[in-house]
């Protein structure tokens, strides 16, 4: 009966069942009917020309990337999008026949056999790259081709060849052996800025360097340029392909970009009420007491601390939803357990849900207002839950 493994019908429920009592202190809802509903609101976004490539790189965000990437297919995505190869090879071993593209940059034999042999598709970034898959390739004496996507470095300054040698890179990889270019990609820096300046520039660079490569008489079969954020910004950066993240995790990447469309975020963070008790005014609470009650209160403990990936630095300053209604967070948060101030609740029992991150009638709290709190980004807190939490699916 007791199992280490999750237990995905629990968490529909605000019952207190006595299994999941004792099973789940602290979990990750999935919500798959808000990813659905994501996906097609992007799809609609864009024109039918236009694939969408779902980036479930880093387990999809923090959201679980086998689940995800299943959903979205079926949802209206296309194409994948990974940063490493076991993240690639996980998702073939489950079944997943979708092209998948791996955006990190990978060299070693070991890697390109695994690509070949999982029929993933590899980013390539400079000429040395392209000529050490070419000759481990033929050194593994299969004489087929693999697609490749050529990075051209438009002023992110990370993965590619500088855009004015495009010309050159591009057909030194059309001449190479066992290697087919699938695509021609950019990345862009600033897609998120209300400025649109360096955005501009990086784009009138990536349409040189296409001029460049197409005056040699190369055909090029796919572009793509945009994030999440040049997505919802302007539909000229849209070309054959989008990659989106976060968007489709129905967050905005910047809050001028949220009238675009209608995204609903897709994950909750929620966990139990293990404790209750009252203390005496001036009781210190937690390491340090750096809360010292300022008169007798009632407190609970929560079941979910910083190793499970509650930012340390909320301590004191966050908010989680209790019966429907905001409730502060008190004391330091410590590794399993943070304490919040529940005076206000006398009949609260042990086993009740909080929710962390997520809704609760009419209040939300965001991964963005966290993001805003610690000064930091969206993007960091999804991937920073660790895998002590499971990841529950619900409709
Ligand atoms: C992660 C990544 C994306 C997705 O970015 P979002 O801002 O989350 O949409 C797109 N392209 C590349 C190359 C990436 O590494």
């Amino acid at each position: 009966m007791f199992s280490s493994k999750q237990t995905p019908s629990f968490a529909d429920s605000q019952e207190c069942n006595t299994y999941a009592w004792f099973s789940q202190r602290a979990w990750v809802e999935i919500d798959l009917g808000a990813l659905t509903d994501n996906i097609k609101q992007l799809v609609k976004f864009l024109t039918p020309q236009t694939q969408l490539m779902a980036v479930v790189k880093a387990d999809a965000y923090g959201h679980g990337s086998v689940t995800v990437a299943k959903t979205v297919l079926e949802a209206g995505a296309s194409w994948l999008g990974v940063a490493t190869v076991p993240e690639g090879i996980q998702l073939r071993e489950e079944g997943i026949k979708a092209p998948i593209l791996i955006l990190g940059a990978t060299h070693t034999a070991e890697q390109i056999q695994a690509i070949a042999q999982w029929k993933l598709e590899p980013t390539l970034c400079s000429p040395k790259q392209a000529l050490i898959f070419s000759d481990t390739l033929e050194a593994l004496g299969d004489n087929s081709f693999i697609p490749v996507h050529i990075k051209l470095d438009t002023g992110m300054s990370r993965l590619g060849t500088d855009w004015q040698k495009a010309g050159d890179f591009v057909q030194l990889v059309q001449g190479l052996p066992h290697l087919n270019i699938a695509s021609i990609y950019s990345h862009l820096a600033t897609a998120d800025s209300p400025d649109p300046a360096i955005m501009q520039e990086q784009q009138r660079r990536f349409t040189e360097a296409i001029a460049q490569i197409q005056a040699r008489g190369i055909k090029i079969p796919s572009l793509h340029l945009a994030n999440s954020a040049a997505t919802l910004a302007d539909p000229k950066l849209h070309y054959d392909m989008v990659r989106v993240g976060l968007a489709m995790y129905g967050l905005y990447p910047a809050t001028h970009l949220e009238n675009k469309i209608k995204l609903q975020p897709v994950l909750q963070l929620k966990a139990r009420i293990t404790h209750v008790k009252t203390i005496a005014k001036g009781t210190g609470v937690s390491y340090g007491h750096h809360f010292i009650a300022p008169k007798e209160m009632r407190i609970a403990v929560v079941g979910i601390g910083y190793a499970d990936g509650v930012p340390r630095n909320l301590s004191n300053q966050m908010q989680v939803l209790l019966r429907n209604q905001p409730v502060p967070q008190i004391g330091a948060i410590t590794m399993d357990q943070l304490m919040i101030d529940v005076t206000s609740i006398p009949d609260l029992q042990e086993g009740e849900i909080v929710t962390l991150l997520g809704q609760q009638g009419k209040e939300q709290i965001s991964a963005n207002d966290w993001a805003n709190q610690l000064n930091t980004i969206a993007w960091e807190i999804l991937c920073g839950f660790k895998h002590r939490l499971p990841r529950v699916a619900v409709m």
